[in-house]
């Protein structure tokens, strides 16, 4: 049954993830009515289970702690990064704008900054975390969009098709997912945030033909299916550098998932020795963020490894997950749970058994304990076969010990649909497509791959809010509502 032009308003934004609460809260803002499409019971996407950094250059906070950044210094090193395939236009849009549209704007919704830590390929420290992580931010957010008066929030609602007519998006077909109601949304313009596609290994094979034979963990939020990608694609949008996504090495197969697909990231665990297959060390660990560990693990035959602590080690672990973390709150008994029940993760009271346990050869994975083992003794202060830092690193030594299987796991999309400047969908000519706006994750981030081939840390969520905002703007200016985005 299709009920025609049940909801007409200014502008439609589908997914209730950041960006999209972004873009409701600029509309709104500049006049526009809203309506808010969520395939999922629950809104709030990845950006509600993420850790809420982002990455700001020069802002007060990092004034007031005596860091001095400029936009050109955080430029640099953002686009030497990306690895020659960042978009410099997006980035530099994003940096100038970051400290008063996004850093200011969100801590006048309420968003309290608490930390700014130093991360991974930064001179100075950028990535700053909102008090209370990503689920506090997105709550704050969607606190703001219900004060301003979000006209229609329809959840359990999956988009399914554009609406275009004579040229122009004009709508949304939509579907209920409890009634399987069909529904036509009417707008003049269409606002698509409906984030990345991190959980459809299918769709990541697609673009990845290397990735057929690993072992790939889905890592991101249920609704990363790239729903978004298929429809702005199939009427005429651009999808741009697809094959750059974002994975992390130490992730352990979720054994509550029946289908053994979706993955824990394991964090907490600064002492762990990672061993391949045949029980040799091939990586330094220090070094685990998605750059040079995934690569590094990928490089492996088998494409696995396993994470070696010790009992007084594993006392840290603290696994990135709803189930596992809430906000602040690290539920330790379910960690506990997790190391005791997971088929992934074996224990033992010796080396030598967990060798064994963990189908390692035993002499091989003896030798390499051992030899890491006798560099801290000797004090070196590097280990010398992978250069990992030695100071404070604590020797594998308090039975019982333990192994934990970790494979890739797809996180975060850095291509996507390609955009200009005003969050506009360009067509295969890269010509905007009258009446189509896009922002997020579905877009790379922002404009179609601001990052490049890596991201430096806090560089998802930032570009994803700030996409949205612009978009927001822009697609009320489209239906004759405000002046668009006032940025730089
Ligand atoms: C666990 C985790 C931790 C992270 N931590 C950080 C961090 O600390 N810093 C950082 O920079 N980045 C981080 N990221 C990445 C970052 O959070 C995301 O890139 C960002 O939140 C994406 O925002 P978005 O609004 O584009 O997409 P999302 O927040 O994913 O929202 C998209 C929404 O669209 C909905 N949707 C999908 N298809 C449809 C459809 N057909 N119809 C209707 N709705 C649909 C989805 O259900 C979802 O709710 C993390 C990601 C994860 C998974």
């Amino acid at each position: 049954m299709v009920q025609q032009d049940s909801i007409v308003v200014d502008v439609i934004i589908v997914g209730s993830g950041g960006a999209g609460l972004a873009a409701a809260l600029d509309a709104m803002e500049q006049g526009a009515t809203v309506a808010v499409v969520e395939r999922e019971t629950e809104m709030g996407g990845a950006t509600v289970i993420s850790g809420g950094g982002c990455f700001f250059s020069a802002t007060p906070l990092q004034a007031e702690k005596g860091i001095q950044d400029t936009t050109e210094l955080a430029l640099a090193e953002w686009l030497r990064w990306g690895q020659g395939s960042a978009d410099e236009e997006w980035a530099r849009f994003y940096i100038e704008n970051t400290s008063e549209h996004l850093f200011q704007w969100l801590a006048d919704l309420g968003v309290h900054w608490d930390a700014i830590n130093h991360q991974e390929g930064n001179s100075v420290p950028r990535w700053h975390h909102p008090e209370g992580g990503g689920k506090q931010l997105w709550q704050v957010m969607y606190d703001a969009a219900v004060a301003r008066g979000v006209d229609h929030w329809l959840t359990n609602t999956a988009a399914t098709e554009l609406i275009v007519e004579k040229d122009k998006v004009t709508g949304l077909r939509v579907q209920r997912r409890d009634t399987s109601e069909i529904l036509e949304l009417r707008a003049r313009s269409v606002v698509m945030a409906t984030g990345g596609f991190m959980s459809n290994v299918d769709m990541i094979r697609s673009y990845r033909p290397d990735l057929h034979s690993a072992r790939l963990m889905e890592g991101s939020h249920v609704g990363a299916t790239g729903d978004g990608h298929k429809m702005v694609e199939g009427i005429g949008g651009t999808l741009t550098h697809m094959d750059h996504m974002w994975m992390y090495a130490y992730a352990t197969p979720d054994y509550r998932d029946p289908s053994e697909k979706r993955g824990l990231v394991v964090r907490g665990l600064p002492d762990y020795v990672w061993v391949n297959a045949q029980g040799r060390r091939f990586h330094n660990e220090t070094l685990s963020g998605g750059a040079s560990a995934t690569p590094a693990v990928l490089a492996q035959e088998p494409q696995y490894c396993w994470a070696i602590v010790d009992d007084s080690m594993r006392k840290g672990a603290d696994i990135s997950d709803p189930y596992y973390r809430d906000g602040g709150t690290k539920h330790l008994e379910r960690i506990e749970t997790l190391f005791r029940e997971s088929p992934f993760i074996k224990t033992a009271s010796s080396i030598e058994a967990l060798a064994e346990e963990a189908g390692l050869p035993v002499a091989e994975f003896q030798q390499a304990i051992q030899r890491y083992n006798s560099y801290i003794d000797e004090g070196l202060e590097t280990d010398p076969e992978f250069g990992r830092p030695l100071a404070g690193r604590k020797k594998i030594e308090e039975a019982p010990f333990f192994a934990i299987q970790f494979f890739p796991l797809s996180r975060k999309s850095f291509g996507g649909v390609k955009t200009d400047l005003q969050c506009r969908v360009l067509d295969g000519g890269g010509k905007p497509i009258p009446g189509l706006y896009a922002a997020g994750e579905l877009t790379g981030m922002a404009g179609g791959h601001i990052n490049g081939r890596a991201g430096l840390e806090g560089t998802m969520l930032g570009p994803a809010l700030f996409s949205g905002r612009v978009a927001g703007a822009w697609a009320a200016h489209g239906a004759n509502k405000g002046r668009g985005f006032a940025g730089k």
